[in-house]
């Protein structure tokens, strides 16, 4: 396995229990480049990018970037090597979503102006792009729409609700829920995705297709649950609302459930206390 990296968001010290693996090779490159890779490929999996609203909002040209270019890039690799292609696409397709739950026939709700309109609609690229070398070139392609996931080895400067609520409760600090906390989200432990884009690549075709736990909560409840796990005492403090934050996010996994076989499997509160025990080791 080669993994390609420009460690805009991630790092490296994610990497750092694959080193004594003989199967994995990392290189540093930047995927809106040319990259020349030797040798078969099989699969190429495409999930470069910022996700989280504020470091998108930090890099949004690149982020831009690596929905449009990298995606042509990668797909492009992948016809050169008779690869299959898996594009890792994302619940903002669908924006602040006026259909609930989201199936994957909704085109969704978009600002393209606005601070998400860079990810959002690179990302609605990058699907274009998928389905044009798959009509246009016969490329084998999939493309997950995944909705919000946490798990360990997210970033503590991440951004997002789970690392930053999980942050705050740990160090005692107030948990910064933004607007009235009303809005709803739906979160997946990383585990059931896993299993979901392997299940994608063995039995998925090359309509898109939602991975992501339907349960859902809102942000104030989300924050509440972390505080009782954590045992904290934080408070609950209330910040402005992010232009264009989506008041719902919901997804319907009929079609994983029908055609992968394939539903998640770890409670909300199970896959938040995993999560909570990676954040008590590095916060
Ligand atoms: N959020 C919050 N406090 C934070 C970070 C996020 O209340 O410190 C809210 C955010 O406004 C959104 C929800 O939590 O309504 C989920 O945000 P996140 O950044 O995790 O992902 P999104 O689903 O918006 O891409």
């Amino acid at each position: 396995m080669l993994s390609l990296d420009n460690f805009i968001t991630g790092s490296r010290d994610n990497l750092s229990m694959l080193g004594e693996n003989p199967d994995f090779e990392f290189r540093q490159a930047n995927v809106n480049e040319h990259v020349a890779v030797d040798g078969d490929v099989r699969y190429v999996l495409h999930f470069a990018s910022p996700a989280s609203p504020p470091q998108y909002d930090a890099n949004p040209i690149h982020t831009l970037k690596v929905g449009t270019l990298g995606t042509m890039n990668m797909l492009g690799l992948a016809r050169a090597k008779n690869a299959t292609f898996l594009l890792a696409s994302t619940s903002e397709v669908y924006g602040d979503p006026l259909v609930h739950p989201q199936p994957e026939t909704y085109w969704g709700n978009v600002n393209p102006i606005g601070p998400r309109g860079c990810y959002d609609e690179a990302k609605r690229c990058a699907e274009a792009f998928a389905m044009a070398y798959h009509r246009a070139h016969g490329v084998d392609t999939r493309i997950i729409r995944i909705f919000n996931t946490h798990g360990p080895r997210m970033q503590v400067l991440d951004g997002r609700a789970v690392p930053n609520f999980m942050a705050q409760a740990i160090r005692g600090q107030p948990l910064t829920v933004y607007g009235d906390g009303s809005q709803t989200r739906s979160l997946c432990y990383v585990s059931d995705l896993v299993r979901g884009v392997l299940a994608v690549l063995e039995k998925g075709d090359d309509m898109p297709v939602n991975l992501g736990n339907p349960e859902e909560v809102t942000v104030l409840e989300l924050a509440q649950i972390i505080v009782r796990l954590a045992g904290s005492s934080s408070a609950i403090e209330f910040r402005p609302l992010p232009v264009d934050d989506p008041k719902q996010r919901r997804p319907d996994i009929a079609r994983a459930r029908k055609l992968l076989e394939w539903q998640p499997e770890v409670p909300l509160e199970d896959g938040l206390a995993r999560t909570l025990e990676y954040f008590r080791r590095v916060v």
